[in-house]
């Protein structure tokens, strides 16, 4: 038996089988991932390209990004980074927050992202300005993208006197989750203690910026394990950096991974800011400061890529496209065989999808058809050329169609014209 679905991907190319299938959609969800032939409202041959689930952005900060033509930073280093942007962040309003965050999220729909979680500064010096301006913004973009805001106190808890009623406040107006910085805290474990009684207070998840540094000073990852198991918060905590894990020996990296593993904590590896911002005082040799992602996943850690920062003092270049970050792990982290390849791919899907704890996400009946139809046909590939993305699914609907033309004028007899060109005057679209 097979009802009319409504839209129809047909010689579709999946991760986990041989051959091709057709991906039937019926309202929001996939209903069938087969060969039976059926009538569709919407038919659409992929041509045998890849279809993936929608890519999924763990760890970005909407508001503070495009920030390049404002702030210039020299010295490159993280301490640089937070002063410029909380000069900066005295600039805000309301509006300028949420026109750049726009420019953010139109990109990251078309590179394919169906699901996201943005950090939103709450502090003394912005107020609640950034939740202000991104709130509406979910309701927006839900045709395209569900957005999660993580109210965050980027400025300190413990030594920003009024930072925790902010973030009290914003937790009532409506932010998903509560985020943490303990490094930038006076009194790190004061700043963790605080964050855990928000999030349980609040019924909420909660995300870390923890041990952003080159050497092990800080380890608070151990503390936030620790608490998340006394909480009860397994499965509801990600930390993300976490570059401090890199620098201890092999075996300690083993001892901590496994806390990690057993507090059901995931990690975010943010590879273009930690690149870009760690090893800035190596002379010589310099440090690639990632956390390590091969030895995460294989201890069976949920570990997600994210862009973290588009254009401003903590990371200069970006485009929210996920695929670049994937790219980029490929070659900082070692991770260049076709399985670890793939392997790539999930920390862009399925990983972040389940600390988002994103529901019925995925490739298989019953999910939501959040999908990407990539301009490919092996799933490393994705890592490997960062294809184009020719169609973009949210929620069963088609909200990205991509068509690129390239005329490859060198191979053609010298002086042949279109006749629409005859004029000689064309107008670039
Ligand atoms: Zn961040």
């Amino acid at each position: 038996m097979s009802e009319t679905a409504d839209l129809l991907l047909r010689g579709a190319r999946l991760t986990d089988r041989d051959g091709l299938v057709d991906v039937a959609v019926a309202g929001q969800r996939i209903v069938g991932i087969d060969t039976t032939a059926r009538s569709a409202r919407e038919s659409i041959d992929v041509g045998g390209r890849l279809v993936t689930p929608g890519l999924v952005e763990s760890h970005i900060h909407l508001d503070k990004a495009l920030l390049g033509d404002r702030v210039v930073s020299t010295a490159g280093t993280l301490e640089e980074a937070i002063r410029l942007t909380g000069e900066a962040k005295r600039a805000f309003t309301v509006d300028d927050i949420r026109d750049r965050a726009r420019r953010v999220l139109d990109v990251a729909v078309r590179a394919g992202t169906t699901a996201m979680r943005s950090h939103v500064e709450v502090d003394p010096i912005v107020g609640l300005a950034g939740l202000e301006a991104l709130l509406p913004l979910r309701e927006e973009y839900a045709p395209a993208l569900d957005l999660q805001l993580c109210a965050f106190p980027q400025e300190g808890i413990v030594k920003a006197p009024g930072t925790e009623a902010l973030l009290r406040r914003a937790l009532t107006l409506g932010a998903d989750l509560v985020g943490g910085c303990p490094y930038n805290d006076s009194d790190g474990l004061e700043h963790i203690r605080i964050v855990f009684a928000l999030a349980t207070a609040f019924g909420v998840d909660a995300d870390f910026h923890v041990d952003f540094a080159d050497e092990p000073e800080h380890l608070h990852v151990r503390e936030i394990a620790a608490q998340t198991v006394r909480a009860g918060w397994q499965g509801r905590v990600a930390v993300g950096h976490l570059t401090e894990l890199a620098a201890v020996p092999g075996f300690r990296q083993d001892e901590i991974i496994a806390e990690i593993a057993a507090a059901g904590v995931g990690v975010i590896c943010l590879p273009a800011t930690d690149l870009y911002l760690m090893g800035r005082r190596d002379d010589g040799n310099v440090r690639r400061g990632l956390t390590p992602v091969r030895r995460l996943l294989d201890a069976g850690v949920p570990v997600a890529l994210a862009s973290n920062n588009v254009r401003n003092p903590f990371t200069p270049v970006g485009t929210a496209d996920l695929s670049h970050m994937a790219f980029v792990a490929a070659v900082a982290a070692h991770m260049g065989t076709p399985a670890d390849l793939r392997a790539l791919l999930t920390t862009i899907t399925l990983h972040p999808a389940r600390l988002l704890r994103l529901p019925d996400y995925g490739l298989a009946p019953g999910c939501y058809a959040d999908l990407v139809v990539w301009d490919c046909a092996q799933p490393e590939d994705v890592v490997a050329v960062l294809p184009p993305r020719r169609l973009v699914i949210k929620r069963g609907r088609v909200t990205i169609e991509a068509h690129h033309e390239v005329r490859q004028r060198w191979r053609e007899p010298h002086g042949a014209v279109l006749s629409s060109e005859r004029s000689g005057h064309r107008t670039m679209r």
